[in-house]
């Protein structure tokens, strides 16, 4: 009886054929003797995370897999950015994510990471807990030259534009309203008027001034985009009947595990990054299954090298997963084992694109298909055949054996 799940996601898994590495994808190219033998024992399919035709980000492209339409239950990203960082909205809140960035006095923003600054807490604190107009504004350090701020005030909504023009050389925008309404309208207003504060605070703060001495680019500016709102999600627990953690280095996914209701496990040396310790992530996973019913874990850096057009690098991360893997060939017989991706990130694109991911999935109970390799083509010959991302939790429940009867 399958009682217990891991879900492993591998971030911009998919890929396109390269001629560097004979017509392969890094998946097909790399050697996988691991993930081979559990596909030999699975049923494996292609799955579009959002439906065909659609370019997949990752926050949605999550929520489709674990089950919660987009449509549905999306509230944007700095709603998900905040409860990465253990910040759960009220109802009536807007959330952006934000970049220390270094702007000069004619409002052009030279770097969009204030030279990769890699502590901001000191720069975070006196604008943590400002009030404007009703408004109170909560600060809290992301990783690196990252931020989050939450509004809590009456009559706030997060339709409004990014401040953010998202490149460098680039003039600074300000904070519009997406439509006309008075709330839309008093959210841009008073966001103006925070950023502007943020910045005089910042431009004197003593970290900068240290910079300035030093010859770093200043952290003067914080770059706001993404803002979301609250929204009732119904816990994992609360949907499936299963207790759910989440094992992420990347604050975003830590975000959609927390977002949904999940424990999220804090594992040293998952970073999020090519450098992360993915045999302990898989380890942690291993050893969850003893306190939780569902582990989802997500490894980042297959889209990282993506994004950076690196095939090589992809294909030997992937091989260091397969390695990493070979715990989950061990997996107690009550537990299912489910790998997928949230979205192609091809090298040869450099960003994420629409072509579905390869999936697998092995446990008791499992119709286990003629696909001897984890590939892109592979598992397009899989008894799975091609299904969406909302559709994976469907195949899950139903090897539990917790999908409702539908009819009499
Ligand atoms: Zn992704």
């Amino acid at each position: 009886m399958v009682e217990k799940v891991v879900l492993l996601i591998c971030d911009g898994l998919g890929d396109r054929p390269i001629d560097e590495l004979g017509a392969l994808t890094p998946l097909e190219a790399a050697e996988t003797p691991c993930l081979d033998r559990l596909a030999r024992e699975s049923e494996c399919g292609l799955m579009y995370p959002l439906g065909r035709g659609l370019v997949p980000g990752s926050d949605v492209a999550h929520l489709a897999i674990l089950g919660y339409d987009p449509q549905e239950y999306y509230a944007g990203r700095g709603t998900i950015e905040a409860a990465g960082l253990g910040i759960l909205l009220r109802p009536g809140d807007v959330a952006l994510r934000g970049n220390f960035a270094t702007v000069d006095g004619g409002g052009i923003v030279r770097d969009r990471r204030a030279g990769r600054i890699r502590v901001v807490e000191p720069l975070v604190k006196p604008l943590d807990g400002i009030e404007l107009d009703g408004v109170t504004f909560m600060v809290k350090a992301g990783t690196a030259h990252r931020a989050v701020v939450v509004m809590r005030g009456e009559g706030l909504s997060a339709s409004v534009t990014d401040a953010d023009p998202h490149k460098a050389a680039a003039r600074l925008g300000r904070v519009s309203p997406r439509d006309n309404t008075p709330e839309a309208r008093r959210t841009a207003d008073v966001l103006n008027r925070f950023i502007d504060r943020a910045s005089a605070i910042l431009h004197d703060h003593p970290l900068n001034i240290e910079r300035r001495r030093d010859g770093h680019a200043e952290a003067n500016y914080l770059l706001l985009r993404g803002a979301g709102h609250y929204r009732e999600v119904p816990s994992f627990r609360e949907r499936y009947g299963l207790s759910a953690c989440c094992i992420a280095g990347g604050g975003m996914y830590k975000g959609i595990g927390r977002y949904l209701g999940m424990t999220v496990l804090e594992v040293p040396g998952a970073t999020g990054l090519p450098d992360s310790d993915v045999p302990a992530k898989f380890r942690a996973a291993l050893r969850s299954l003893e306190t939780f019913d569902f582990v989802f874990v997500h490894v980042k850096a297959t889209d990282s090298f993506g994004e950076d057009g690196d095939f090589i690098g992809k294909k030997t991360f992937i091989e260091t997963i397969d390695r990493a893997a070979r715990v989950f060939e061990s997996l107690p017989a009550n537990t299912l084992f489910v790998m997928t991706g949230d979205h192609s990130t091809p090298c040869a694109l450099r960003e994420h694109s629409a072509d579905p991911v390869p999936i697998m999935l092995r446990g008791s109970g499992v119709r286990v298909d003629d696909v001897v390799a984890f590939g892109e083509r592979a598992c397009a010959r899989g008894g799975l055949g091609t299904l969406s991302g909302t559709n994976v939790m469907h195949h899950v429940l139903n090897i539990l054996g917790r999908l409702p009867l539908a009819g009499a």
